[in-house]
Formats: C-alpha cells, sequence, structure tokens
C-alpha cells in the first residue's frame, strides 16, 4: 500500500513518467481512493501544466533541461507546502 508521504515525494518522478508501470499503478490507486491526494496530484499537474505552457523562453538545450528540473522541484515545494497547511 502505498502512503501518501510517496505520493508527494514521487510527484515530479510521476510526471515526467520517470516511474516504472508497477509504482505508477501503486500511486494512480492511492490517488483514486486518497482525497488529500487526489487534490494534491491535481494541483501540481495543473501547475506544472501551466508553467509549460509559459515556458516559451529561448534557452539553450542544456540550460533549459536544468531549468525544467527547477521548475518542477519549485513547484512540488509550492504544493507539498500547501498540503501541509
Ligand atoms: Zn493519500
Amino acid at each position: 500500500m502505498v502512503r501518501c508521504k510517496c505520493i508527494i515525494c514521487q510527484l515530479t518522478d510521476m510526471v515526467e513518467h520517470q516511474l516504472s508501470n508497477d509504482i505508477y499503478d501503486d500511486i494512480m490507486e492511492h490517488i483514486r481512493h486518497c482525497p488529500n491526494c487526489g487534490i494534491l496530484y491535481n494541483t501540481f499537474v495543473k501547475t506544472i501544466n501551466l508553467c509549460h505552457s509559459i515556458e516559451k523562453v529561448k534557452l539553450p538545450a542544456n540550460k533549459k533541461k536544468v531549468f525544467h528540473k527547477w521548475m518542477h522541484v519549485e513547484v512540488k515545494k509550492i504544493v507539498v507546502k500547501r498540503a501541509r497547511n
């Protein structure tokens, strides 16, 4: 059984599809049954999508990757902080 804390930790990996299918399924199953994580997940995905849609800045390929990673980490921090309040 996946616990809520694990969901928060793995949000970034999830959105970037870096999890194995088994773990991904476990987490999706948890999200379906846990309202708190469901809200958290939706907020995270929405915020990330919003960032992606405005991420049209011209950056060198290597910088862009770093920026992208940084953005995901920052968004996760915000969402996690909100979830704890
Ligand atoms: Zn949960």
